[in-house]
């Protein structure tokens, strides 16, 4: 008797030891991932780009820094492709760095690396530090620093021609439009999330919730941004909407979030938009969320449809062998 109750004992403590271990996954999934974006690499990534002077389309000096952006990407270990296109007979280059160029990354990173050139409103935006370069300056911290098991799940768009709307008849967002006109079904269908960033250095950063982006999406960074502890940054209200890179993909069905700072700063397209509006603090705090934000979703993907479920199938039946052998054993007496 005392020989049965040990046996069923040691079986209950096994038993719970499985399902421990088969659930464990969950649990570790929600431990964050401490993020090492650095804002002041972010920032030197910032300058280098207004150093090249104003960049709008066509010009000598966007081909300038699209070679330098190509460089740095490359040298990270990305592959680095050219999506070529014109519009009102001006040659405009989107740049289009993957991990692994076979792969259909699920994550889009996208910012738009032209600069807004003067009009008959108003001036340009000079050298765009906030707007145009502070989104490519992150993703070129973002695209050395990510753990390299997460890479292949991004794909990091920078688009040409966003910001010449209303100059010479040109419309808004041309290069996010060509690049998405370019996805074929299969493509478009493997995108879970495409985040844009656009105006995301400013000294005091503020980042509302835009109000045409996908909205479970939105929720997810936003939670992250807090469990960081930037809700300053990060602010729980909605401003927009906005007319910006991220609206081709939500046209096509691809859930998509605009990272952008609004009411828009004082010196918006203006020659102020100049590297001493921007900070490299504020660069890491939106840098170490959207790295969060990548490594889980790496970890997502490789612990909960693999390891988990299976583990717990595994338990489930190991604790119905038992407990069949413990009554056998039981009928036996
Ligand atoms: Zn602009």
């Amino acid at each position: 008797m005392v020989c049965l109750m040990m046996k069923s004992t040691w079986t209950g403590l096994i038993a719970v030891l499985i399902v421990t271990l088969a659930v464990c996954p969950l649990n570790l999934q929600q431990i964050s991932h401490h993020p090492i974006f650095n804002g002041e690499d972010a920032y030197t990534y910032l300058v280098e780009q207004c150093d090249f002077g104003p960049r709008p389309p066509g010009s000598d000096n966007l081909s300038l820094c699209r070679s330098m952006i190509a460089d740095k990407l490359e040298s990270f270990g990305w592959n680095v492709s050219f999506q070529n296109f014109t519009y009102k007979e001006v040659q405009c280059v989107n740049i289009i760095g993957q991990w692994n160029s076979q792969s259909n990354s699920p994550i889009v990173l996208g910012a738009h690396y032209d600069t807004r050139p003067p009009g008959a409103s108003d001036p340009g935006s000079g050298v765009g530090a906030n707007d145009g370069a502070s989104g490519v300056a992150m993703l070129l911290e973002l695209a050395d620093i990510l753990p390299e098991e997460s890479r292949s799940l991004v794909e990091i768009v920078l688009f040409d021609a966003e910001d010449s709307g209303g100059i010479s008849g040109w419309d808004w967002i041309q290069g996010s439009t060509y690049y998405v006109s370019q996805l074929n079904n299969e493509r478009r269908n493997s995108i879970n999330a495409m985040v844009l960033l656009d105006m995301v250095g400013d000294i005091n950063l503020q980042l509302p919730r835009e109000r045409s982006s996908t909205a479970s999406l939105q929720s997810h960074i936003w939670m992250i941004a807090e469990e960081l502890g930037y809700n300053a940054t990060f602010i729980d209200s909605y401003r927009g909407p906005i007319i910006d890179d991220h609206r081709p993909f939500l046209d096509a069905g691809i859930p998509a979030v605009d990272l952008i700072q609004v009411p828009f700063p004082p010196y918006w397209h203006t020659l102020e938009d100049t590297p001493d509006k921007c900070s490299a603090e504020s660069l890491e705090i939106v840098g170490d969320v959207l790295e969060v934000f990548v490594v889980e979703q790496a970890s997502e993907l490789s612990v909960f449809p693999l390891d988990s479920p299976i583990l717990l199938v595994v338990a489930v039946i190991v604790c119905v062998v038992l407990v069949i052998l413990i009554a056998y054993a039981k009928l036996k007496r």
